[in-house]
């Protein structure tokens, strides 16, 4: 039997790290909701950024309704719980939860309602989704984790090709302009976002832990872009939706070879389109070339992660780049007029006082030499499927009054993440979390020293 009427909801966030809250559509939630209209459903998407409770998101749920697809991330678990509760309440048929944040959590999360109607994600939410409104049997469905008979059960993994994803679908309940009212106050201007290319290449080998330290993104070993003029095609549709700068969220915009050169080589053929883009990257990758066909498609900014002032922490944390590399990457950005925005984390794995003020002083340095003006800090937050959240897990039957203080916390899927963060700083690092709130607290002094809005979490 079909099941038609399909509800992407993503889950209200309370946490608005950047203070830009409601401001960027999740892209993977509005593309599966897109592949479910594709499947034959009448899609309808809600974006929980845009509603204060869950009531409100309750409230926007169709009526009709079978099968609801919830989207969440670390800080909307309490809200995804509740949502669950509801919804399971209003008697709907099956409950696809995906999304970055489930998935190496997903066995647990499964076990923790057991019961078959809760479904996790474990991959491409696309095949997904078809699956369930064509009414497949659960085991013929990929990406799926579920519980039958008493048991948890996984289906094999499938990936979507890239190049077969429709971007420019209309989705039900999923509109631009809703955005360009939140970007127009955080920005002063109509920003978008767009998601080309899903991999990155730090995180292709073979160790499961391989990367930086605290990343979560999914391993699929492979890097998958969309086609140059896809990727125009796209660009130019945002602009007509009355787009003047679009944020490109792909883990970094350089991963793909072919990708930049093609791109700048559909403007060359097809016209500038007047655009300033906002990309990712991993300093290595900030070459003159590179950056030469950067700056010639429109790229405003690139942030960069560049984690720590000490080299030593960095190679320890899976970003071997030299200091001289990094201060030279921001030049070739400053001399091209693409702004440089280093993004840094307080208490990386084996952190001391020393190297956080290490840190601090790269900062001021990138400030004070104009190279680059605004930085992003952050507490390391070791989330399910890292590094430190690995190492934290080992650690921890060892030591029985760390093991009481955090044990709960490091075996299910609905974790608290401050307390996840203040872990990290126990048991990965040697500061004190008074000390990293003064480091993160002095990097927001250099921000609005240097004139721009401390974006500090
Ligand atoms: S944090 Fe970014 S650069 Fe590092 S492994 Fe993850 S996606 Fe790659």
């Amino acid at each position: 039997m079909t099941l038609e009427n399909v509800t992407i909801i993503n889950a209200p966030d309370r946490l608005d790290h950047e203070g830009e809250n409601g401001a960027s559509p999740p892209l993977g939630c509005v593309r599966v909701a897109y592949a479910a209209k594709s499947a034959g459903a009448n899609e309808y998407f809600i974006d929980g950024q845009h509603y204060p409770t869950v009531r409100e998101v309750m409230s926007k749920l169709p009526e009709k309704t079978q099968i609801a697809g919830i989207s969440y991330n670390m800080g909307s678990i309490d809200q995804t719980v509740a949502l669950i509760k509801g919804i399971f309440d209003s008697g709907i048929e099956k409950i696809l939860v995906g999304g970055q944040a489930v998935i190496p959590t997903a066995e647990n999360f499964v076990k923790s309602f057991a019961d078959s109607r809760i479904i996790a994600c474990s991959g491409d939410g696309e095949p997904a989704i078809q699956g369930l409104v064509l009414g497949k049997s659960l085991e013929d469905i990929p990406n799926l984790v579920y519980f039958e008979d008493g048991q948890v059960r996984r289906t094999p993994a499938e990936l979507t090709d890239y190049e077969d994803l429709n971007f420019e679908g209309q989705v039900n309940g999923f509109d631009w302009q809703s955005y360009f009212e939140y970007t127009q106050r955080f920005f002063g201007h109509n920003r978008a976002s767009a998601y080309f290319t899903d991999g990155c290449p730090n995180r292709m080998g073979e160790d499961e832990l391989s990367g930086c330290s605290f990343c979560t993104r999914r391993r699929t070993g492979s890097i998958r872009s969309v086609t140059p003029e896809q990727a125009y095609n796209h660009l130019k549709f945002l602009k007509e939706q009355g787009a003047e700068q679009i944020n490109i969220n792909d883990d970094t915009f350089f991963a793909s070879p072919g990708l930049l050169k093609g791109l700048a080589e559909q403007f060359e053929k097809k016209g500038e389109l007047g655009l300033g883009l906002h990309v990712y990257a991993r300093v290595s990758e900030l070459t003159p070339q590179r950056l030469d066909l950067a700056q010639r498609i429109g790229v405003k900014s690139a942030l960069v992660g560049i984690e720590s002032g000490n080299s030593h922490i960095r190679k320890a944390n899976g970003k071997p780049i030299s200091d001289e590399r990094i201060l030279e990457a921001g030049r070739l950005c400053k001399e091209r007029g693409i702004s440089y925005d280093g993004a840094f984390i307080i208490g990386m794995i084996g952190e001391t006082p020393q190297t956080a003020k290490d840190t601090v002083s790269l900062i001021r340095k990138l400030a004070q030499e104009g190279i680059s003006q605004n930085s992003y800090a952050d507490r390391f937050i070791p989330l399910p499927g890292c590094l430190g959240y690995h190492l934290i897990q080992q650690k921890l039957p060892s030591n029985p009054v760390l093991k009481q203080k955090y044990g709960n916390q490091f075996t299910r899927w609905d974790y608290d993440w401050s307390v996840l963060a203040d872990a990290q700083l126990e048991l990965n690092t040697s500061i004190t979390r008074e000390q990293a709130f003064n480091n993160l607290e002095e990097i927001r002094k250099i921000n609005e020293a240097s004139g721009v809005k401390p974006i500090i979490a």
